[in-house]
């Protein structure tokens, strides 16, 4: 950390230097701070007052060296100030259940989010990219509301912000050339001054996505090409403003198996190269497994389980996680698991009631399901669950 860090570095140089002329303030000091001499408004650079001195003859020097004394505790007494108020909240979080009520997605993470179809796995990636609108909450990115981003400068926002979409045959004007489609939002975002440029741009963008040989690409229209090269093309196009946040919703799920990795790969590839942090929507868990190191487990539109993403593979806690993967076929488990059946359907999300959103199709439920909603919970090996009947801390 100490390497990888230089802000660290220098912030702990000025932190010494600042220490050490605090300790050595009446050393270094050619004056008493307070010492009014004779001397009123001496310019600086004269002989015994290097910095000259105020209107009431005190050396401007000695005033510093000792000032540096006062900033360094007023900074100390702070730290222990909020370090106990922080570890004091902490602890009383911790004891009274430790609710969370907050998702951080890191930078250059990719992070997996997994559940049946319906539960809210793509409307949470559509309001992340401020497709839809959040009802409440607050989604910020770099500690920037999303909603002050794109009123502010929508063309900016969207050059963060990009998302590939499931269907690929959908996502192309079947009239335009793949060469007008990767350009256009390159032009409209000002990259390249001439068409040559920015067709140049676009060969680059093909060839990094192993679309050989690129130009003729250029040329060919939407319905020429499979499933496989469209969703690279889609992919490829999103990344051309090299966003730093991309929503990736079930990218492979419409194509055949056997295109998934290449494709898998390839955007993992872009990714790294790009620093960019993706949202990895899918319902299929052996790919949020191989792409992702975090998951969360949605149903009904809630996070009902997250964290690391084996951990939660080997050891489901949440019901419904413990359901999704004894059913996952295509998994590789150490020991074998009996299939986890789920009985009738998922209630209607509109108007949800006061209990937990699992009840009802539930093989654990007790009463309290029933009356009372569970929040995520902090457990020791640093997942959340949302289940009464979970109780590790
Ligand atoms: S809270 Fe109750 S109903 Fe909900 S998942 Fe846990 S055991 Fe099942």
């Amino acid at each position: 950390m100490w390497k990888a860090s230089r802000q660290l570095q220098v912030g702990l140089i000025l932190f010494l230097v600042v220490l050490l002329i605090a300790i050595l303030a009446n050393v270094l000091s050619p004056y008493d701070p307070y010492y009014l001499g004779d001397d009123l408004l001496v310019p600086p650079g004269s002989e015994g007052h290097p910095l000259g001195t105020n209107q009431m003859g005190c050396d401007i020097l000695s005033m510093i060296l000792h000032g540096s004394r006062a900033s360094l505790t007023i900074g100390i007494v702070s730290a222990l100030i909020s370090g106990l108020i922080g570890t004091l909240l902490g602890a009383f979080a911790g004891y009274y259940g430790g609710v969370l009520d907050k998702i951080t997605l890191n930078e250059k993470e990719i992070f997996g989010i997994i559940g049946e179809s319906g539960c809210g796995k793509s409307t949470l990636g559509r309001l992340l990219i401020r497709l839809e609108e959040p009802t409440s909450g607050e989604i910020e990115f770099y500690g920037v509301s999303t909603k002050k981003l794109l009123d502010c400068n929508p063309e900016q926002f969207h050059c963060l912000v990009q998302s590939v979409f499931q269907n690929p045959f959908d996502t192309f004007t079947p009239n335009d050339t793949i060469g007008a489609i990767m350009e256009r939002p390159l032009k409209l975002h000002h990259i390249g001054e001439t068409d040559e440029e920015r067709r140049k741009i676009c060969v680059d963008a093909l060839n990094e996505g192993g679309l050989i040989p690129a130009e003729s690409f250029l040329e060919r229209y939407p319905h020429e090409l499979s499933g496989g090269q469209l969703q690279r093309i889609s992919i490829l196009r999103s990344m051309l403003l090299k966003p730093k946040f991309l929503v990736v919703d079930e990218p492979v799920s419409m194509l055949d198996v056997s295109v998934r990795a290449d494709i898998i790969n390839m955007l993992l590839k872009l990714v790294e190269n790009h620093n960019t942090s993706i949202l990895f929507i899918s319902h299929d868990i052996s790919i949020i497994r191989y792409v992702s190191a975090r998951v969360a487990v949605m149903y009904l539109g809630n996070i009902v389980e997250m964290g690391e993403t084996d951990t939660i593979i080997h050891h489901p806690l949440h019901p419904y996680t413990q359901a999704l993967i004894s059913n996952c076929a295509s998994i590789d488990l150490d020991e074998k698991r009996e299939p986890i059946r789920i009985e009738g359907e998922p209630p209607s999300p509109v108007d949800p009631k006061p209990c937990c959103p699992f009840a009802g199709r539930c093989f654990c439920e007790q009463e309290i399901c029933r009356r009372e909603k569970p929040q995520l919970r902090h457990m020791a090996d640093g997942r959340v669950v949302a289940c009464h009947l979970v109780k590790e801390k």
